[in-house]
């Protein structure tokens, strides 16, 4: 079967981190290109824009924009005006409400829209939904706690409108939780927290519950130094369920159930060739529908300034 020609947009940490060797490692696509303001690929023809891109490589099956999420929509639209199969990084948009013309806009062009959520592909995830299913579940903690001067270093976007935050990490617990729980939960208080200088918070607390009342907390920090945290543990009738380091660990009180190396990205780009194939798009926004209700109904408190 011919390959997918795809192409990368915006080469940045994720592009190089885990696009790239998740591409080079998946059967049935290829790197045919990269658009990047700033950067180029040695062997790997190279665009300026995406705009570039598109006039000048017509030969392009499919685009993973690995930009920030404000960008992302008028790249997403333009590329599947163009006929490609679009790849979203998370979260899929910066606002709800875009995400529903461009699956229109794929289903009429008869392309794939694949709106990602790596953390779904983390190795325990699959065994913590099958555990889950038919329990009696009594409360779910939820600690993402990871130092935003390591991870995203001089990332402003991240603190700009839209670029969500603390819930940038965060909203990956959101993505888990959505999938291995077997019911639908919701948002019932919030309170975030937002540096004096910045537009999106940088610590949050969130209480979700269901329709059978069940206990959900979650405390999302962006300061955190020391171990870095996150983790989901759910009390059962049968003990308490833990999934640790974002999903790569699972482990029922003390028995270890899977312990792996994460490869959140090769799955997710198999299932992304799969889609291609079936003629299949996978668009969820459960996980930002969880993030906009913050906004919504949280109570804002303003805290010290924050500079790189
Ligand atoms: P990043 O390092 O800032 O890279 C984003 C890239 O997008 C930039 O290097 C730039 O690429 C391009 N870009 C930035 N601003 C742009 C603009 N205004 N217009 C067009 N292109 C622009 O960010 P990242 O960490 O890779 O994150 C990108 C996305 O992946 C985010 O949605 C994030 O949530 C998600 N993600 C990140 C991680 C992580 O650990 N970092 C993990 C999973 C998912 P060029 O200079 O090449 O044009």
């Amino acid at each position: 079967m011919t390959p997918i020609r795809i192409a990368i947009v915006g080469l940045g940490k994720i592009a190089r981190d885990q696009h790239i060797p998740a591409i080079a490692g998946t059967a049935g696509l290829v790197l045919a290109a990269v658009a990047s303001r700033n950067a180029t690929l040695d062997g790997v023809a190279h665009f300026a824009t995406l705009d570039e891109l598109l006039a000048g490589a017509p030969d392009i099956d499919a685009v993973a924009l690995c930009t920030p999420p404000q960008v992302r929509r008028h790249q997403a639209a333009a590329a599947l005006r163009a006929g490609k199969h679009v790849l979203l990084e998370k979260p899929p948009g910066a606002t709800l409400s875009e995400i529903g013309p461009l699956e229109t806009a794929a289903d009429a062009a008869g392309k794939t829209l694949f709106a990602t959520w790596h953390s779904r592909f983390a190795p325990a995830i699959e065994s913590a939904r099958a555990f889950l299913a038919g329990r009696n579940i009594r409360a779910v903690k939820i600690e993402w706690k990871e130092d935003v001067r390591h991870w995203h270093p001089g990332q402003d976007w991240i603190f700009e409108a839209g670029g969500l935050g603390v819930f940038d990490p965060g909203i990956n617990a959101l993505s888990i939780l959505t999938r291995i729980l077997p019911r639908r939960f919701f948002l019932v208080r919030a309170t975030l927290a937002f540096p004096a200088n910045r537009d999106s918070p940088i610590a949050a607390e969130l209480d979700f519950s269901d329709e059978t009342g069940l206990p959900i907390r979650a405390e999302f920090d962006f300061l955190q130094t020391g171990p870095q945290i996150w983790d989901i543990h759910i009390e059962t009738d049968a003990g308490t369920l833990s999934l640790a380091g974002g999903g790569a660990r699972l482990a029922l009180d003390r028995h270890v159930m899977v312990d792996e190396t994460e490869g959140e990205y090769a799955g997710l780009y198999r299932h992304f060739v799969d889609l291609v194939r079936r003629g299949a798009s996978d668009v969820d926004l459960a996980p930002l529908a969880h993030v906009a209700d913050a906004f919504m109904l949280g109570r804002r408190t303003i805290v010290a300034p924050f500079t790189w």
